[in-house]
């Protein structure tokens, strides 16, 4: 007997305004293959893996062929790119619908690479294996880190080239997410829509990401709205700073209302702890780098804010003045999260005024001695003081790490809990550049072993393992010239 897929699909979306995207088909793809099935993402979608291995299905994640239920659309969306305004929308992408899982939870079905579209400009609607595969485990071991994230349920190759400097395999992603809503839907709707479609989108994201927000009198819902945005974000890009992430193409397209990070392109993982680290080859000022992370985030809620000022109020000013009122916020709610997830990485559990003094030394150490970012804290979390020869070298460190030892024994909370703190919000394991490349090379000779092997590792990055400590290896030549492409 035929194996069902279980695809449950619903299309709420393509219901809203026509405005807002456009109806169009995936374009056939040559000879589509599986090459990665991501079965635990399956199972909480509700469909069956093995059936999603078969022809059928691997027809439907290349765009051969539409599953029960799937209206497609590419979805319309502006955005501010490296700070200039655009009209974009899915130029390679396309939603197949909305799954509706055995829970009742909807979540977003992408193709990416899945052909042109309306809003493809110059672009060809393709994607190349190596970036799909790279998005694919950068959002596994973003998902390993309990840092919200779209995910990827699988990749197919093509059997047609993508040109881009060379030909290079092609392939398509299918991706999952919360929605696709991003700051760019909102300013595309302001900029380009009525009124209406605004209304309709803003109504859309409170019920599908916010159901259960408490809009208390004299609030008005859409500044519920962009705090629930606000509060979000201010924990998601805490998250990345805390683990050394580095998005690389924060524009505002790129930026999600459900707060789960998207878009992995240039994006890569600091090794040497650096503010000004930064990877993409396109992102030459600087404008992306790790330390501007949170003030970009900020910069792009206030264009999610000037986005939403028709529906704040009816007089402008006094939507400013409620777009100022939540968008103050944002600061002081990312410096909570980070200080909190920075304590724990340190093992305190309460909390004394000058623990934020401790934290700045430790990095600016850390920064004048080029110290790995992942494994200091790893190195502090066993104390293995042994294991920080650079730190070791710097004046400052034994006085610091008396200070820290002091500090960490002085609270209620016994060393055994510090210490499992440390454990639980100190990763092992990374995905580091060099690995990611050497699992990225090997899948493209077509042999998948390596990333299934680094799928495997980043899955469980705090489980501490021998097995994990060999990836937590750095290469013999840093690689502090690594760079990302989109
Ligand atoms: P990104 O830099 O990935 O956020 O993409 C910015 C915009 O370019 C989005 O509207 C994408 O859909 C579009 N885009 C990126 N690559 C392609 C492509 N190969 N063909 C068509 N559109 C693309
Ligand atoms: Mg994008
Ligand atoms: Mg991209």
């Amino acid at each position: 007997t035929e194996l069902k897929a279980g695809w449950n699909l619903d299309n709420s979306y393509a219901r809203l305004s026509e405005n807002l995207f456009a109806s169009v088909s995936p374009t056939e793809v040559e000879e589509p293959a599986l090459v990665i099935l991501n079965e635990p993402v399956a199972a909480s979608l509700g469909l069956n893996a093995d059936a999603l291995r078969n022809s059928d299905s691997v027809a439907i994640f290349a765009g051969n062929a539409l599953p029960d239920g799937s209206e497609p659309i590419a979805q319309a969306y502006g955005g501010h790119q490296f700070g200039h305004f655009n009209r974009l929308g899915d130029g390679r992408a396309l939603l197949l619908g909305e799954q509706i899982t055995p829970n009742g939870e909807r979540f977003d079905i992408q193709l990416k690479g899945s052909g042109r579209t309306p809003y493809s400009r110059g672009g060809d609607g393709r994607a190349a294996l190596g970036p799909m595969l790279r998005e694919y485990i950068i959002s596994e071991a973003m998902h390993g880190l309990g840092i919200p994230t779209t995910r990827s349920l699988a990749v197919v190759t093509t059997g047609e080239p993508v040109y881009r400097e060379t030909p290079l395999p092609g392939a398509v992603l299918t991706r999952v997410a919360a929605s696709h809503l991003r700051v760019g839907t909102f300013q595309f709707a302001a900029a380009w829509g009525t009124r209406e479609d605004l209304r309709e989108l803003a109504d859309y994201a409170l019920q599908r990401h916010f159901p259960n927000a408490v809009v208390e009198e004299g609030d008005n819902r859409y500044q519920v709205l962009l705090r629930k945005v606000i509060e979000r974000q201010a924990s998601l890009i805490a998250k990345w700073q805390l683990v050394g992430f580095i998005h690389g193409v924060m524009n505002t397209d790129n930026m999600t209302i459900s707060g789960e990070t998207i878009d992995y392109g240039p994006c890569a993982f600091m090794d040497a702890f650096d503010p000004a680290t930064v990877f993409s080859s396109i992102d030459t000022q600087g404008r992306y780098a790790y330390v501007n992370q949170p003030r970009i985030g900020g910069w792009n809620l206030t264009r999610l804010a000037e986005a939403l000022l028709p529906l704040l109020h009816e007089n402008e000013e006094e939507a400013v003045k409620l777009a100022e009122d939540e968008l103050q916020q944002y600061v002081d709610w990312y410096h909570q999260h980070w200080l909190a997830g920075m304590r724990a990485k340190l093992g305190l559990a309460d909390h004394e005024e000058e623990d934020e003094e401790l934290i700045e030394e430790l990095l600016i150490m850390m920064q004048k001695t080029k110290a790995d970012y992942t494994n200091t804290f790893v190195a502090l979390t066993f104390d293995r003081f042994e294991d920080l020869p650079e730190l070791q070298a710097h004046e400052d460190f034994a006085a610091w790490l008396d200070r820290w030892l002091v500090r960490r024994g002085r609270q209620a909370a016994s060393l055994e809990d510090a210490h499992d703190l440390m454990r639980r919000s100190n990763p092992a394991v990374i995905p580091r550049n060099h690995r990611v490349e050497e699992a990225l090379s090997a899948a493209i000779k077509g042999d998948y072993s390596v990333m299934e092997q680094l799928l495997r590792v980043l899955a469980h990055p705090y489980a501490h393992t021998e097995e994990q400590a060999e990836y937590a290896v750095l290469p013999e030549q840093p690689n502090c010239n690594y760079r990302t492409f989109c």
